[in-house]
């Protein structure tokens, strides 16, 4: 086996430098009533504010800025449960690359249309009879495209890095940061920020209590395959960690949490109705986990990454029980 090549705190550098001007710089949000909720000092790092409404604009946009004359030509494929898929046909569109995106059958139908208008082709599977990552293979060696996987990969990694490494650029170092968990790019990329930026703030990563592989890899030691997970949290429904991104949060984070969707549905109403944040449930893990832990950090200051806003209005409503 030959070793991997991880990327460091200077990859993620480059990448801000690549992104820079065409991903948003994304705000930090306050609320005095989380703070009094939490007993801390509370910043969100609003990627839900971020171009395509999640910070996996932030990946793609700099795995495709690397593309060859070649491999701009043939073109991108992607398999992605929503939001990888839309960054990837946004950044696409924008370099002028040709993209092809491998979505499940019960992707969110905003997810589904949106990749769609910003100009991917689609093709549908089963989530959970065929092997998405088999039909992103197949595609790339029959029309030479180049594949982009959602999470396991340098570029992408060091990409999603940016937005923990822009947040303690604007708020400056922290005690703890909580970052939401499916296959580990953002909290990978988050890691090699924190380690550089705020060398003693506490790490977790946050998952999804059906689909805890994530805490069950970094405890044992080895990668934990699981069967995807049915949880509301569509964007960490990952069945294991990558060959890249374990190694990094196994040397680079402190714990890994899990919440239920239960957790998840109520700081969607909190945040919607006292900060005026339309939060994806994926998008609530770091906040359900910073609200369980208040007790250990009271009077400290206390990171969230809000990784994404992407929810169709009519679901968002039926998960909080009425419209
Ligand atoms: C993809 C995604 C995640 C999980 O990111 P990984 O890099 O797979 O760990 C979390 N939240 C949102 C909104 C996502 O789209």
């Amino acid at each position: 086996m030959t070793t991997l090549q991880l990327p460091t705190f200077d990859d993620v550098k480059a990448a801000a430098q690549r992104i820079e001007g065409h991903a948003h710089k994304t705000p930090v949000i306050t609320s005095r009533t989380v703070n009094e909720e939490l007993g801390a000092e509370v910043f969100f790092k609003a990627e839900n504010m971020q171009r395509m409404g999640a910070f996996k604009f932030r990946g793609a946009f700099n795995a495709l800025s690397r593309f060859s004359e070649a491999q701009r030509k043939a073109g991108v494929v992607a398999f992605s449960s929503g939001n990888h898929a839309q960054a990837i046909a946004l950044s696409a569109r924008l370099l002028g690359i040709p993209a092809t995106i491998v979505m499940p059958h019960d992707a969110p139908a905003a997810k589904v249309a949106a990749t769609k208008g910003y100009g991917g082709q689609v093709i549908i599977y089963d989530r959970y009879k065929e092997d998405r990552e088999q039909i992103g293979r197949d595609l790339a060696e029959k029309h030479g495209y180049t594949l982009i996987p959602p999470y396991d990969h340098p570029d992408v990694i060091c990409g999603q890095g940016t937005a923990a490494k822009e947040l303690f650029e604007q708020v400056g170092e922290l005690d703890a940061f909580f970052v939401p968990l499916g296959g580990g790019g953002l909290l990978s990329g988050s890691a090699l920020a924190t380690r550089a930026l705020s060398p003693n703030c506490k790490l977790y990563g946050v998952e999804p209590e059906a689909g805890n592989d994530g805490q069950q890899s970094f405890r044992s030691g080895a990668i934990v395959h699981i069967e995807t997970p049915k949880t509301i949290a569509d964007g960490a429904q990952t069945q294991h960690l990558g060959n890249y991104t374990f190694p990094i949060i196994q040397h680079k984070v402190d714990d890994i949490l899990t919440v239920s969707d239960a957790e998840l549905v109520d700081c969607m109403r909190f945040a919607a109705q006292r900060m005026k944040l339309v939060i994806e449930p994926t998008g609530c893990l770091g906040f359900a986990a910073a609200r369980q832990m208040k007790s250990k950090f009271a009077g400290k200051r206390i990171g969230v990454l809000v990784s994404g806003g992407n929810v169709d209005i009519e679901r968002f409503c039926s998960l909080l029980g009425s419209c």
